[in-house]
């Protein structure tokens, strides 16, 4: 369970009300029973359920068993998309050890209205369950152009589907974190966006094959070729 609080031996911490609900409604613990905690600061903890009624409990750490895992540097720039893509994106970027998700408004972005507050409950829940030690930090949406104009040097690697651009895993071979992947939108990149990218020195547009994939499915293709090929 990720707690938004210094973890200390014997410091009792209070879950949300969802993390309760959780515990004692579907998992059916109880007072005294173990669980793992986190905070992204100071490592995973054994844990014990100090109370538990209804939507409210208390945790108590009792000692450490794992290290604070370093945050991964690893970024995924995404065109805003419908929400129910947003959100399987979010969970499935977690699962693959993203470090931070950024909704992008493109110019055939559908929408800039990201709900970021939701994406970062998403996050977190994946985090708790895939048993990482870090929840992805979820950026404001920004337009594009925007982010490229203060971008940090970091290698970008932007999904091109036109057919125009070398495999994904051939440009990621020798690569390692940092980097980040880009998805545009349904509609795609226009051409100009395109050319922007490419104008750009750290910018490689790369390809998952010949088959034009939905933009959530090329999200979560990607990163997992970057997991594996150049993972954090
Ligand atoms: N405009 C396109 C069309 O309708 O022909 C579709 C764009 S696609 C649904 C959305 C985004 O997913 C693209 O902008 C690209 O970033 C990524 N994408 C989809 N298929 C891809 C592929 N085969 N290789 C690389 N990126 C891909």
């Amino acid at each position: 369970l990720y707690l938004d609080q210094p973890l200390e031996e014997g410091r009792e911490i209070p879950a949300t009300p969802g993390q309760a609900h959780h515990l004692g409604g579907v998992l059916r613990r109880g007072p005294g029973d173990a669980v793992l905690v986190f905070n992204g600061r100071d490592g995973e903890w054994a844990a014990s359920i100090a109370t538990l009624r209804k939507d409210r409990c208390t945790l108590l750490p009792e000692r450490p068993i794992r290290p604070q895992e370093p945050p991964p540097d690893t970024r995924l720039l995404v065109a805003a998309v419908k929400r129910d893509a947003m959100d399987w994106m979010a969970e499935k970027a977690t699962e693959l050890g993203i470090g931070s998700i950024r909704p992008v408004v493109t110019r055939r972005s559908i929408t800039d209205r990201v709900n970021q507050a939701r994406l970062a409950a998403i996050a977190q829940e994946a985090a708790e369950q895939c048993g990482r030690l870090t929840v992805p930090a979820v950026a404001p949406a920004m337009p594009l152009h925007a982010v490229l104009d203060g971008w940090d040097g970091t290698p970008l690697l932007a999904g091109d589907e036109r057919r125009e651009s070398p495999p994904l895993a051939q440009v990621a071979q020798g690569l390692r974190a940092p980097w980040a992947w880009l998805v545009g939108p349904e509609g795609g990149f226009e051409r100009a966006e395109l050319d922007d990218l490419r104008r750009r020195a750290f910018v490689s547009t790369v390809s998952l094959g010949p088959r034009i994939l939905r933009a959530e499915t090329a999200a979560v293709a990607g990163l997992a070729v970057l997991q594996a090929l150049a993972g954090d």
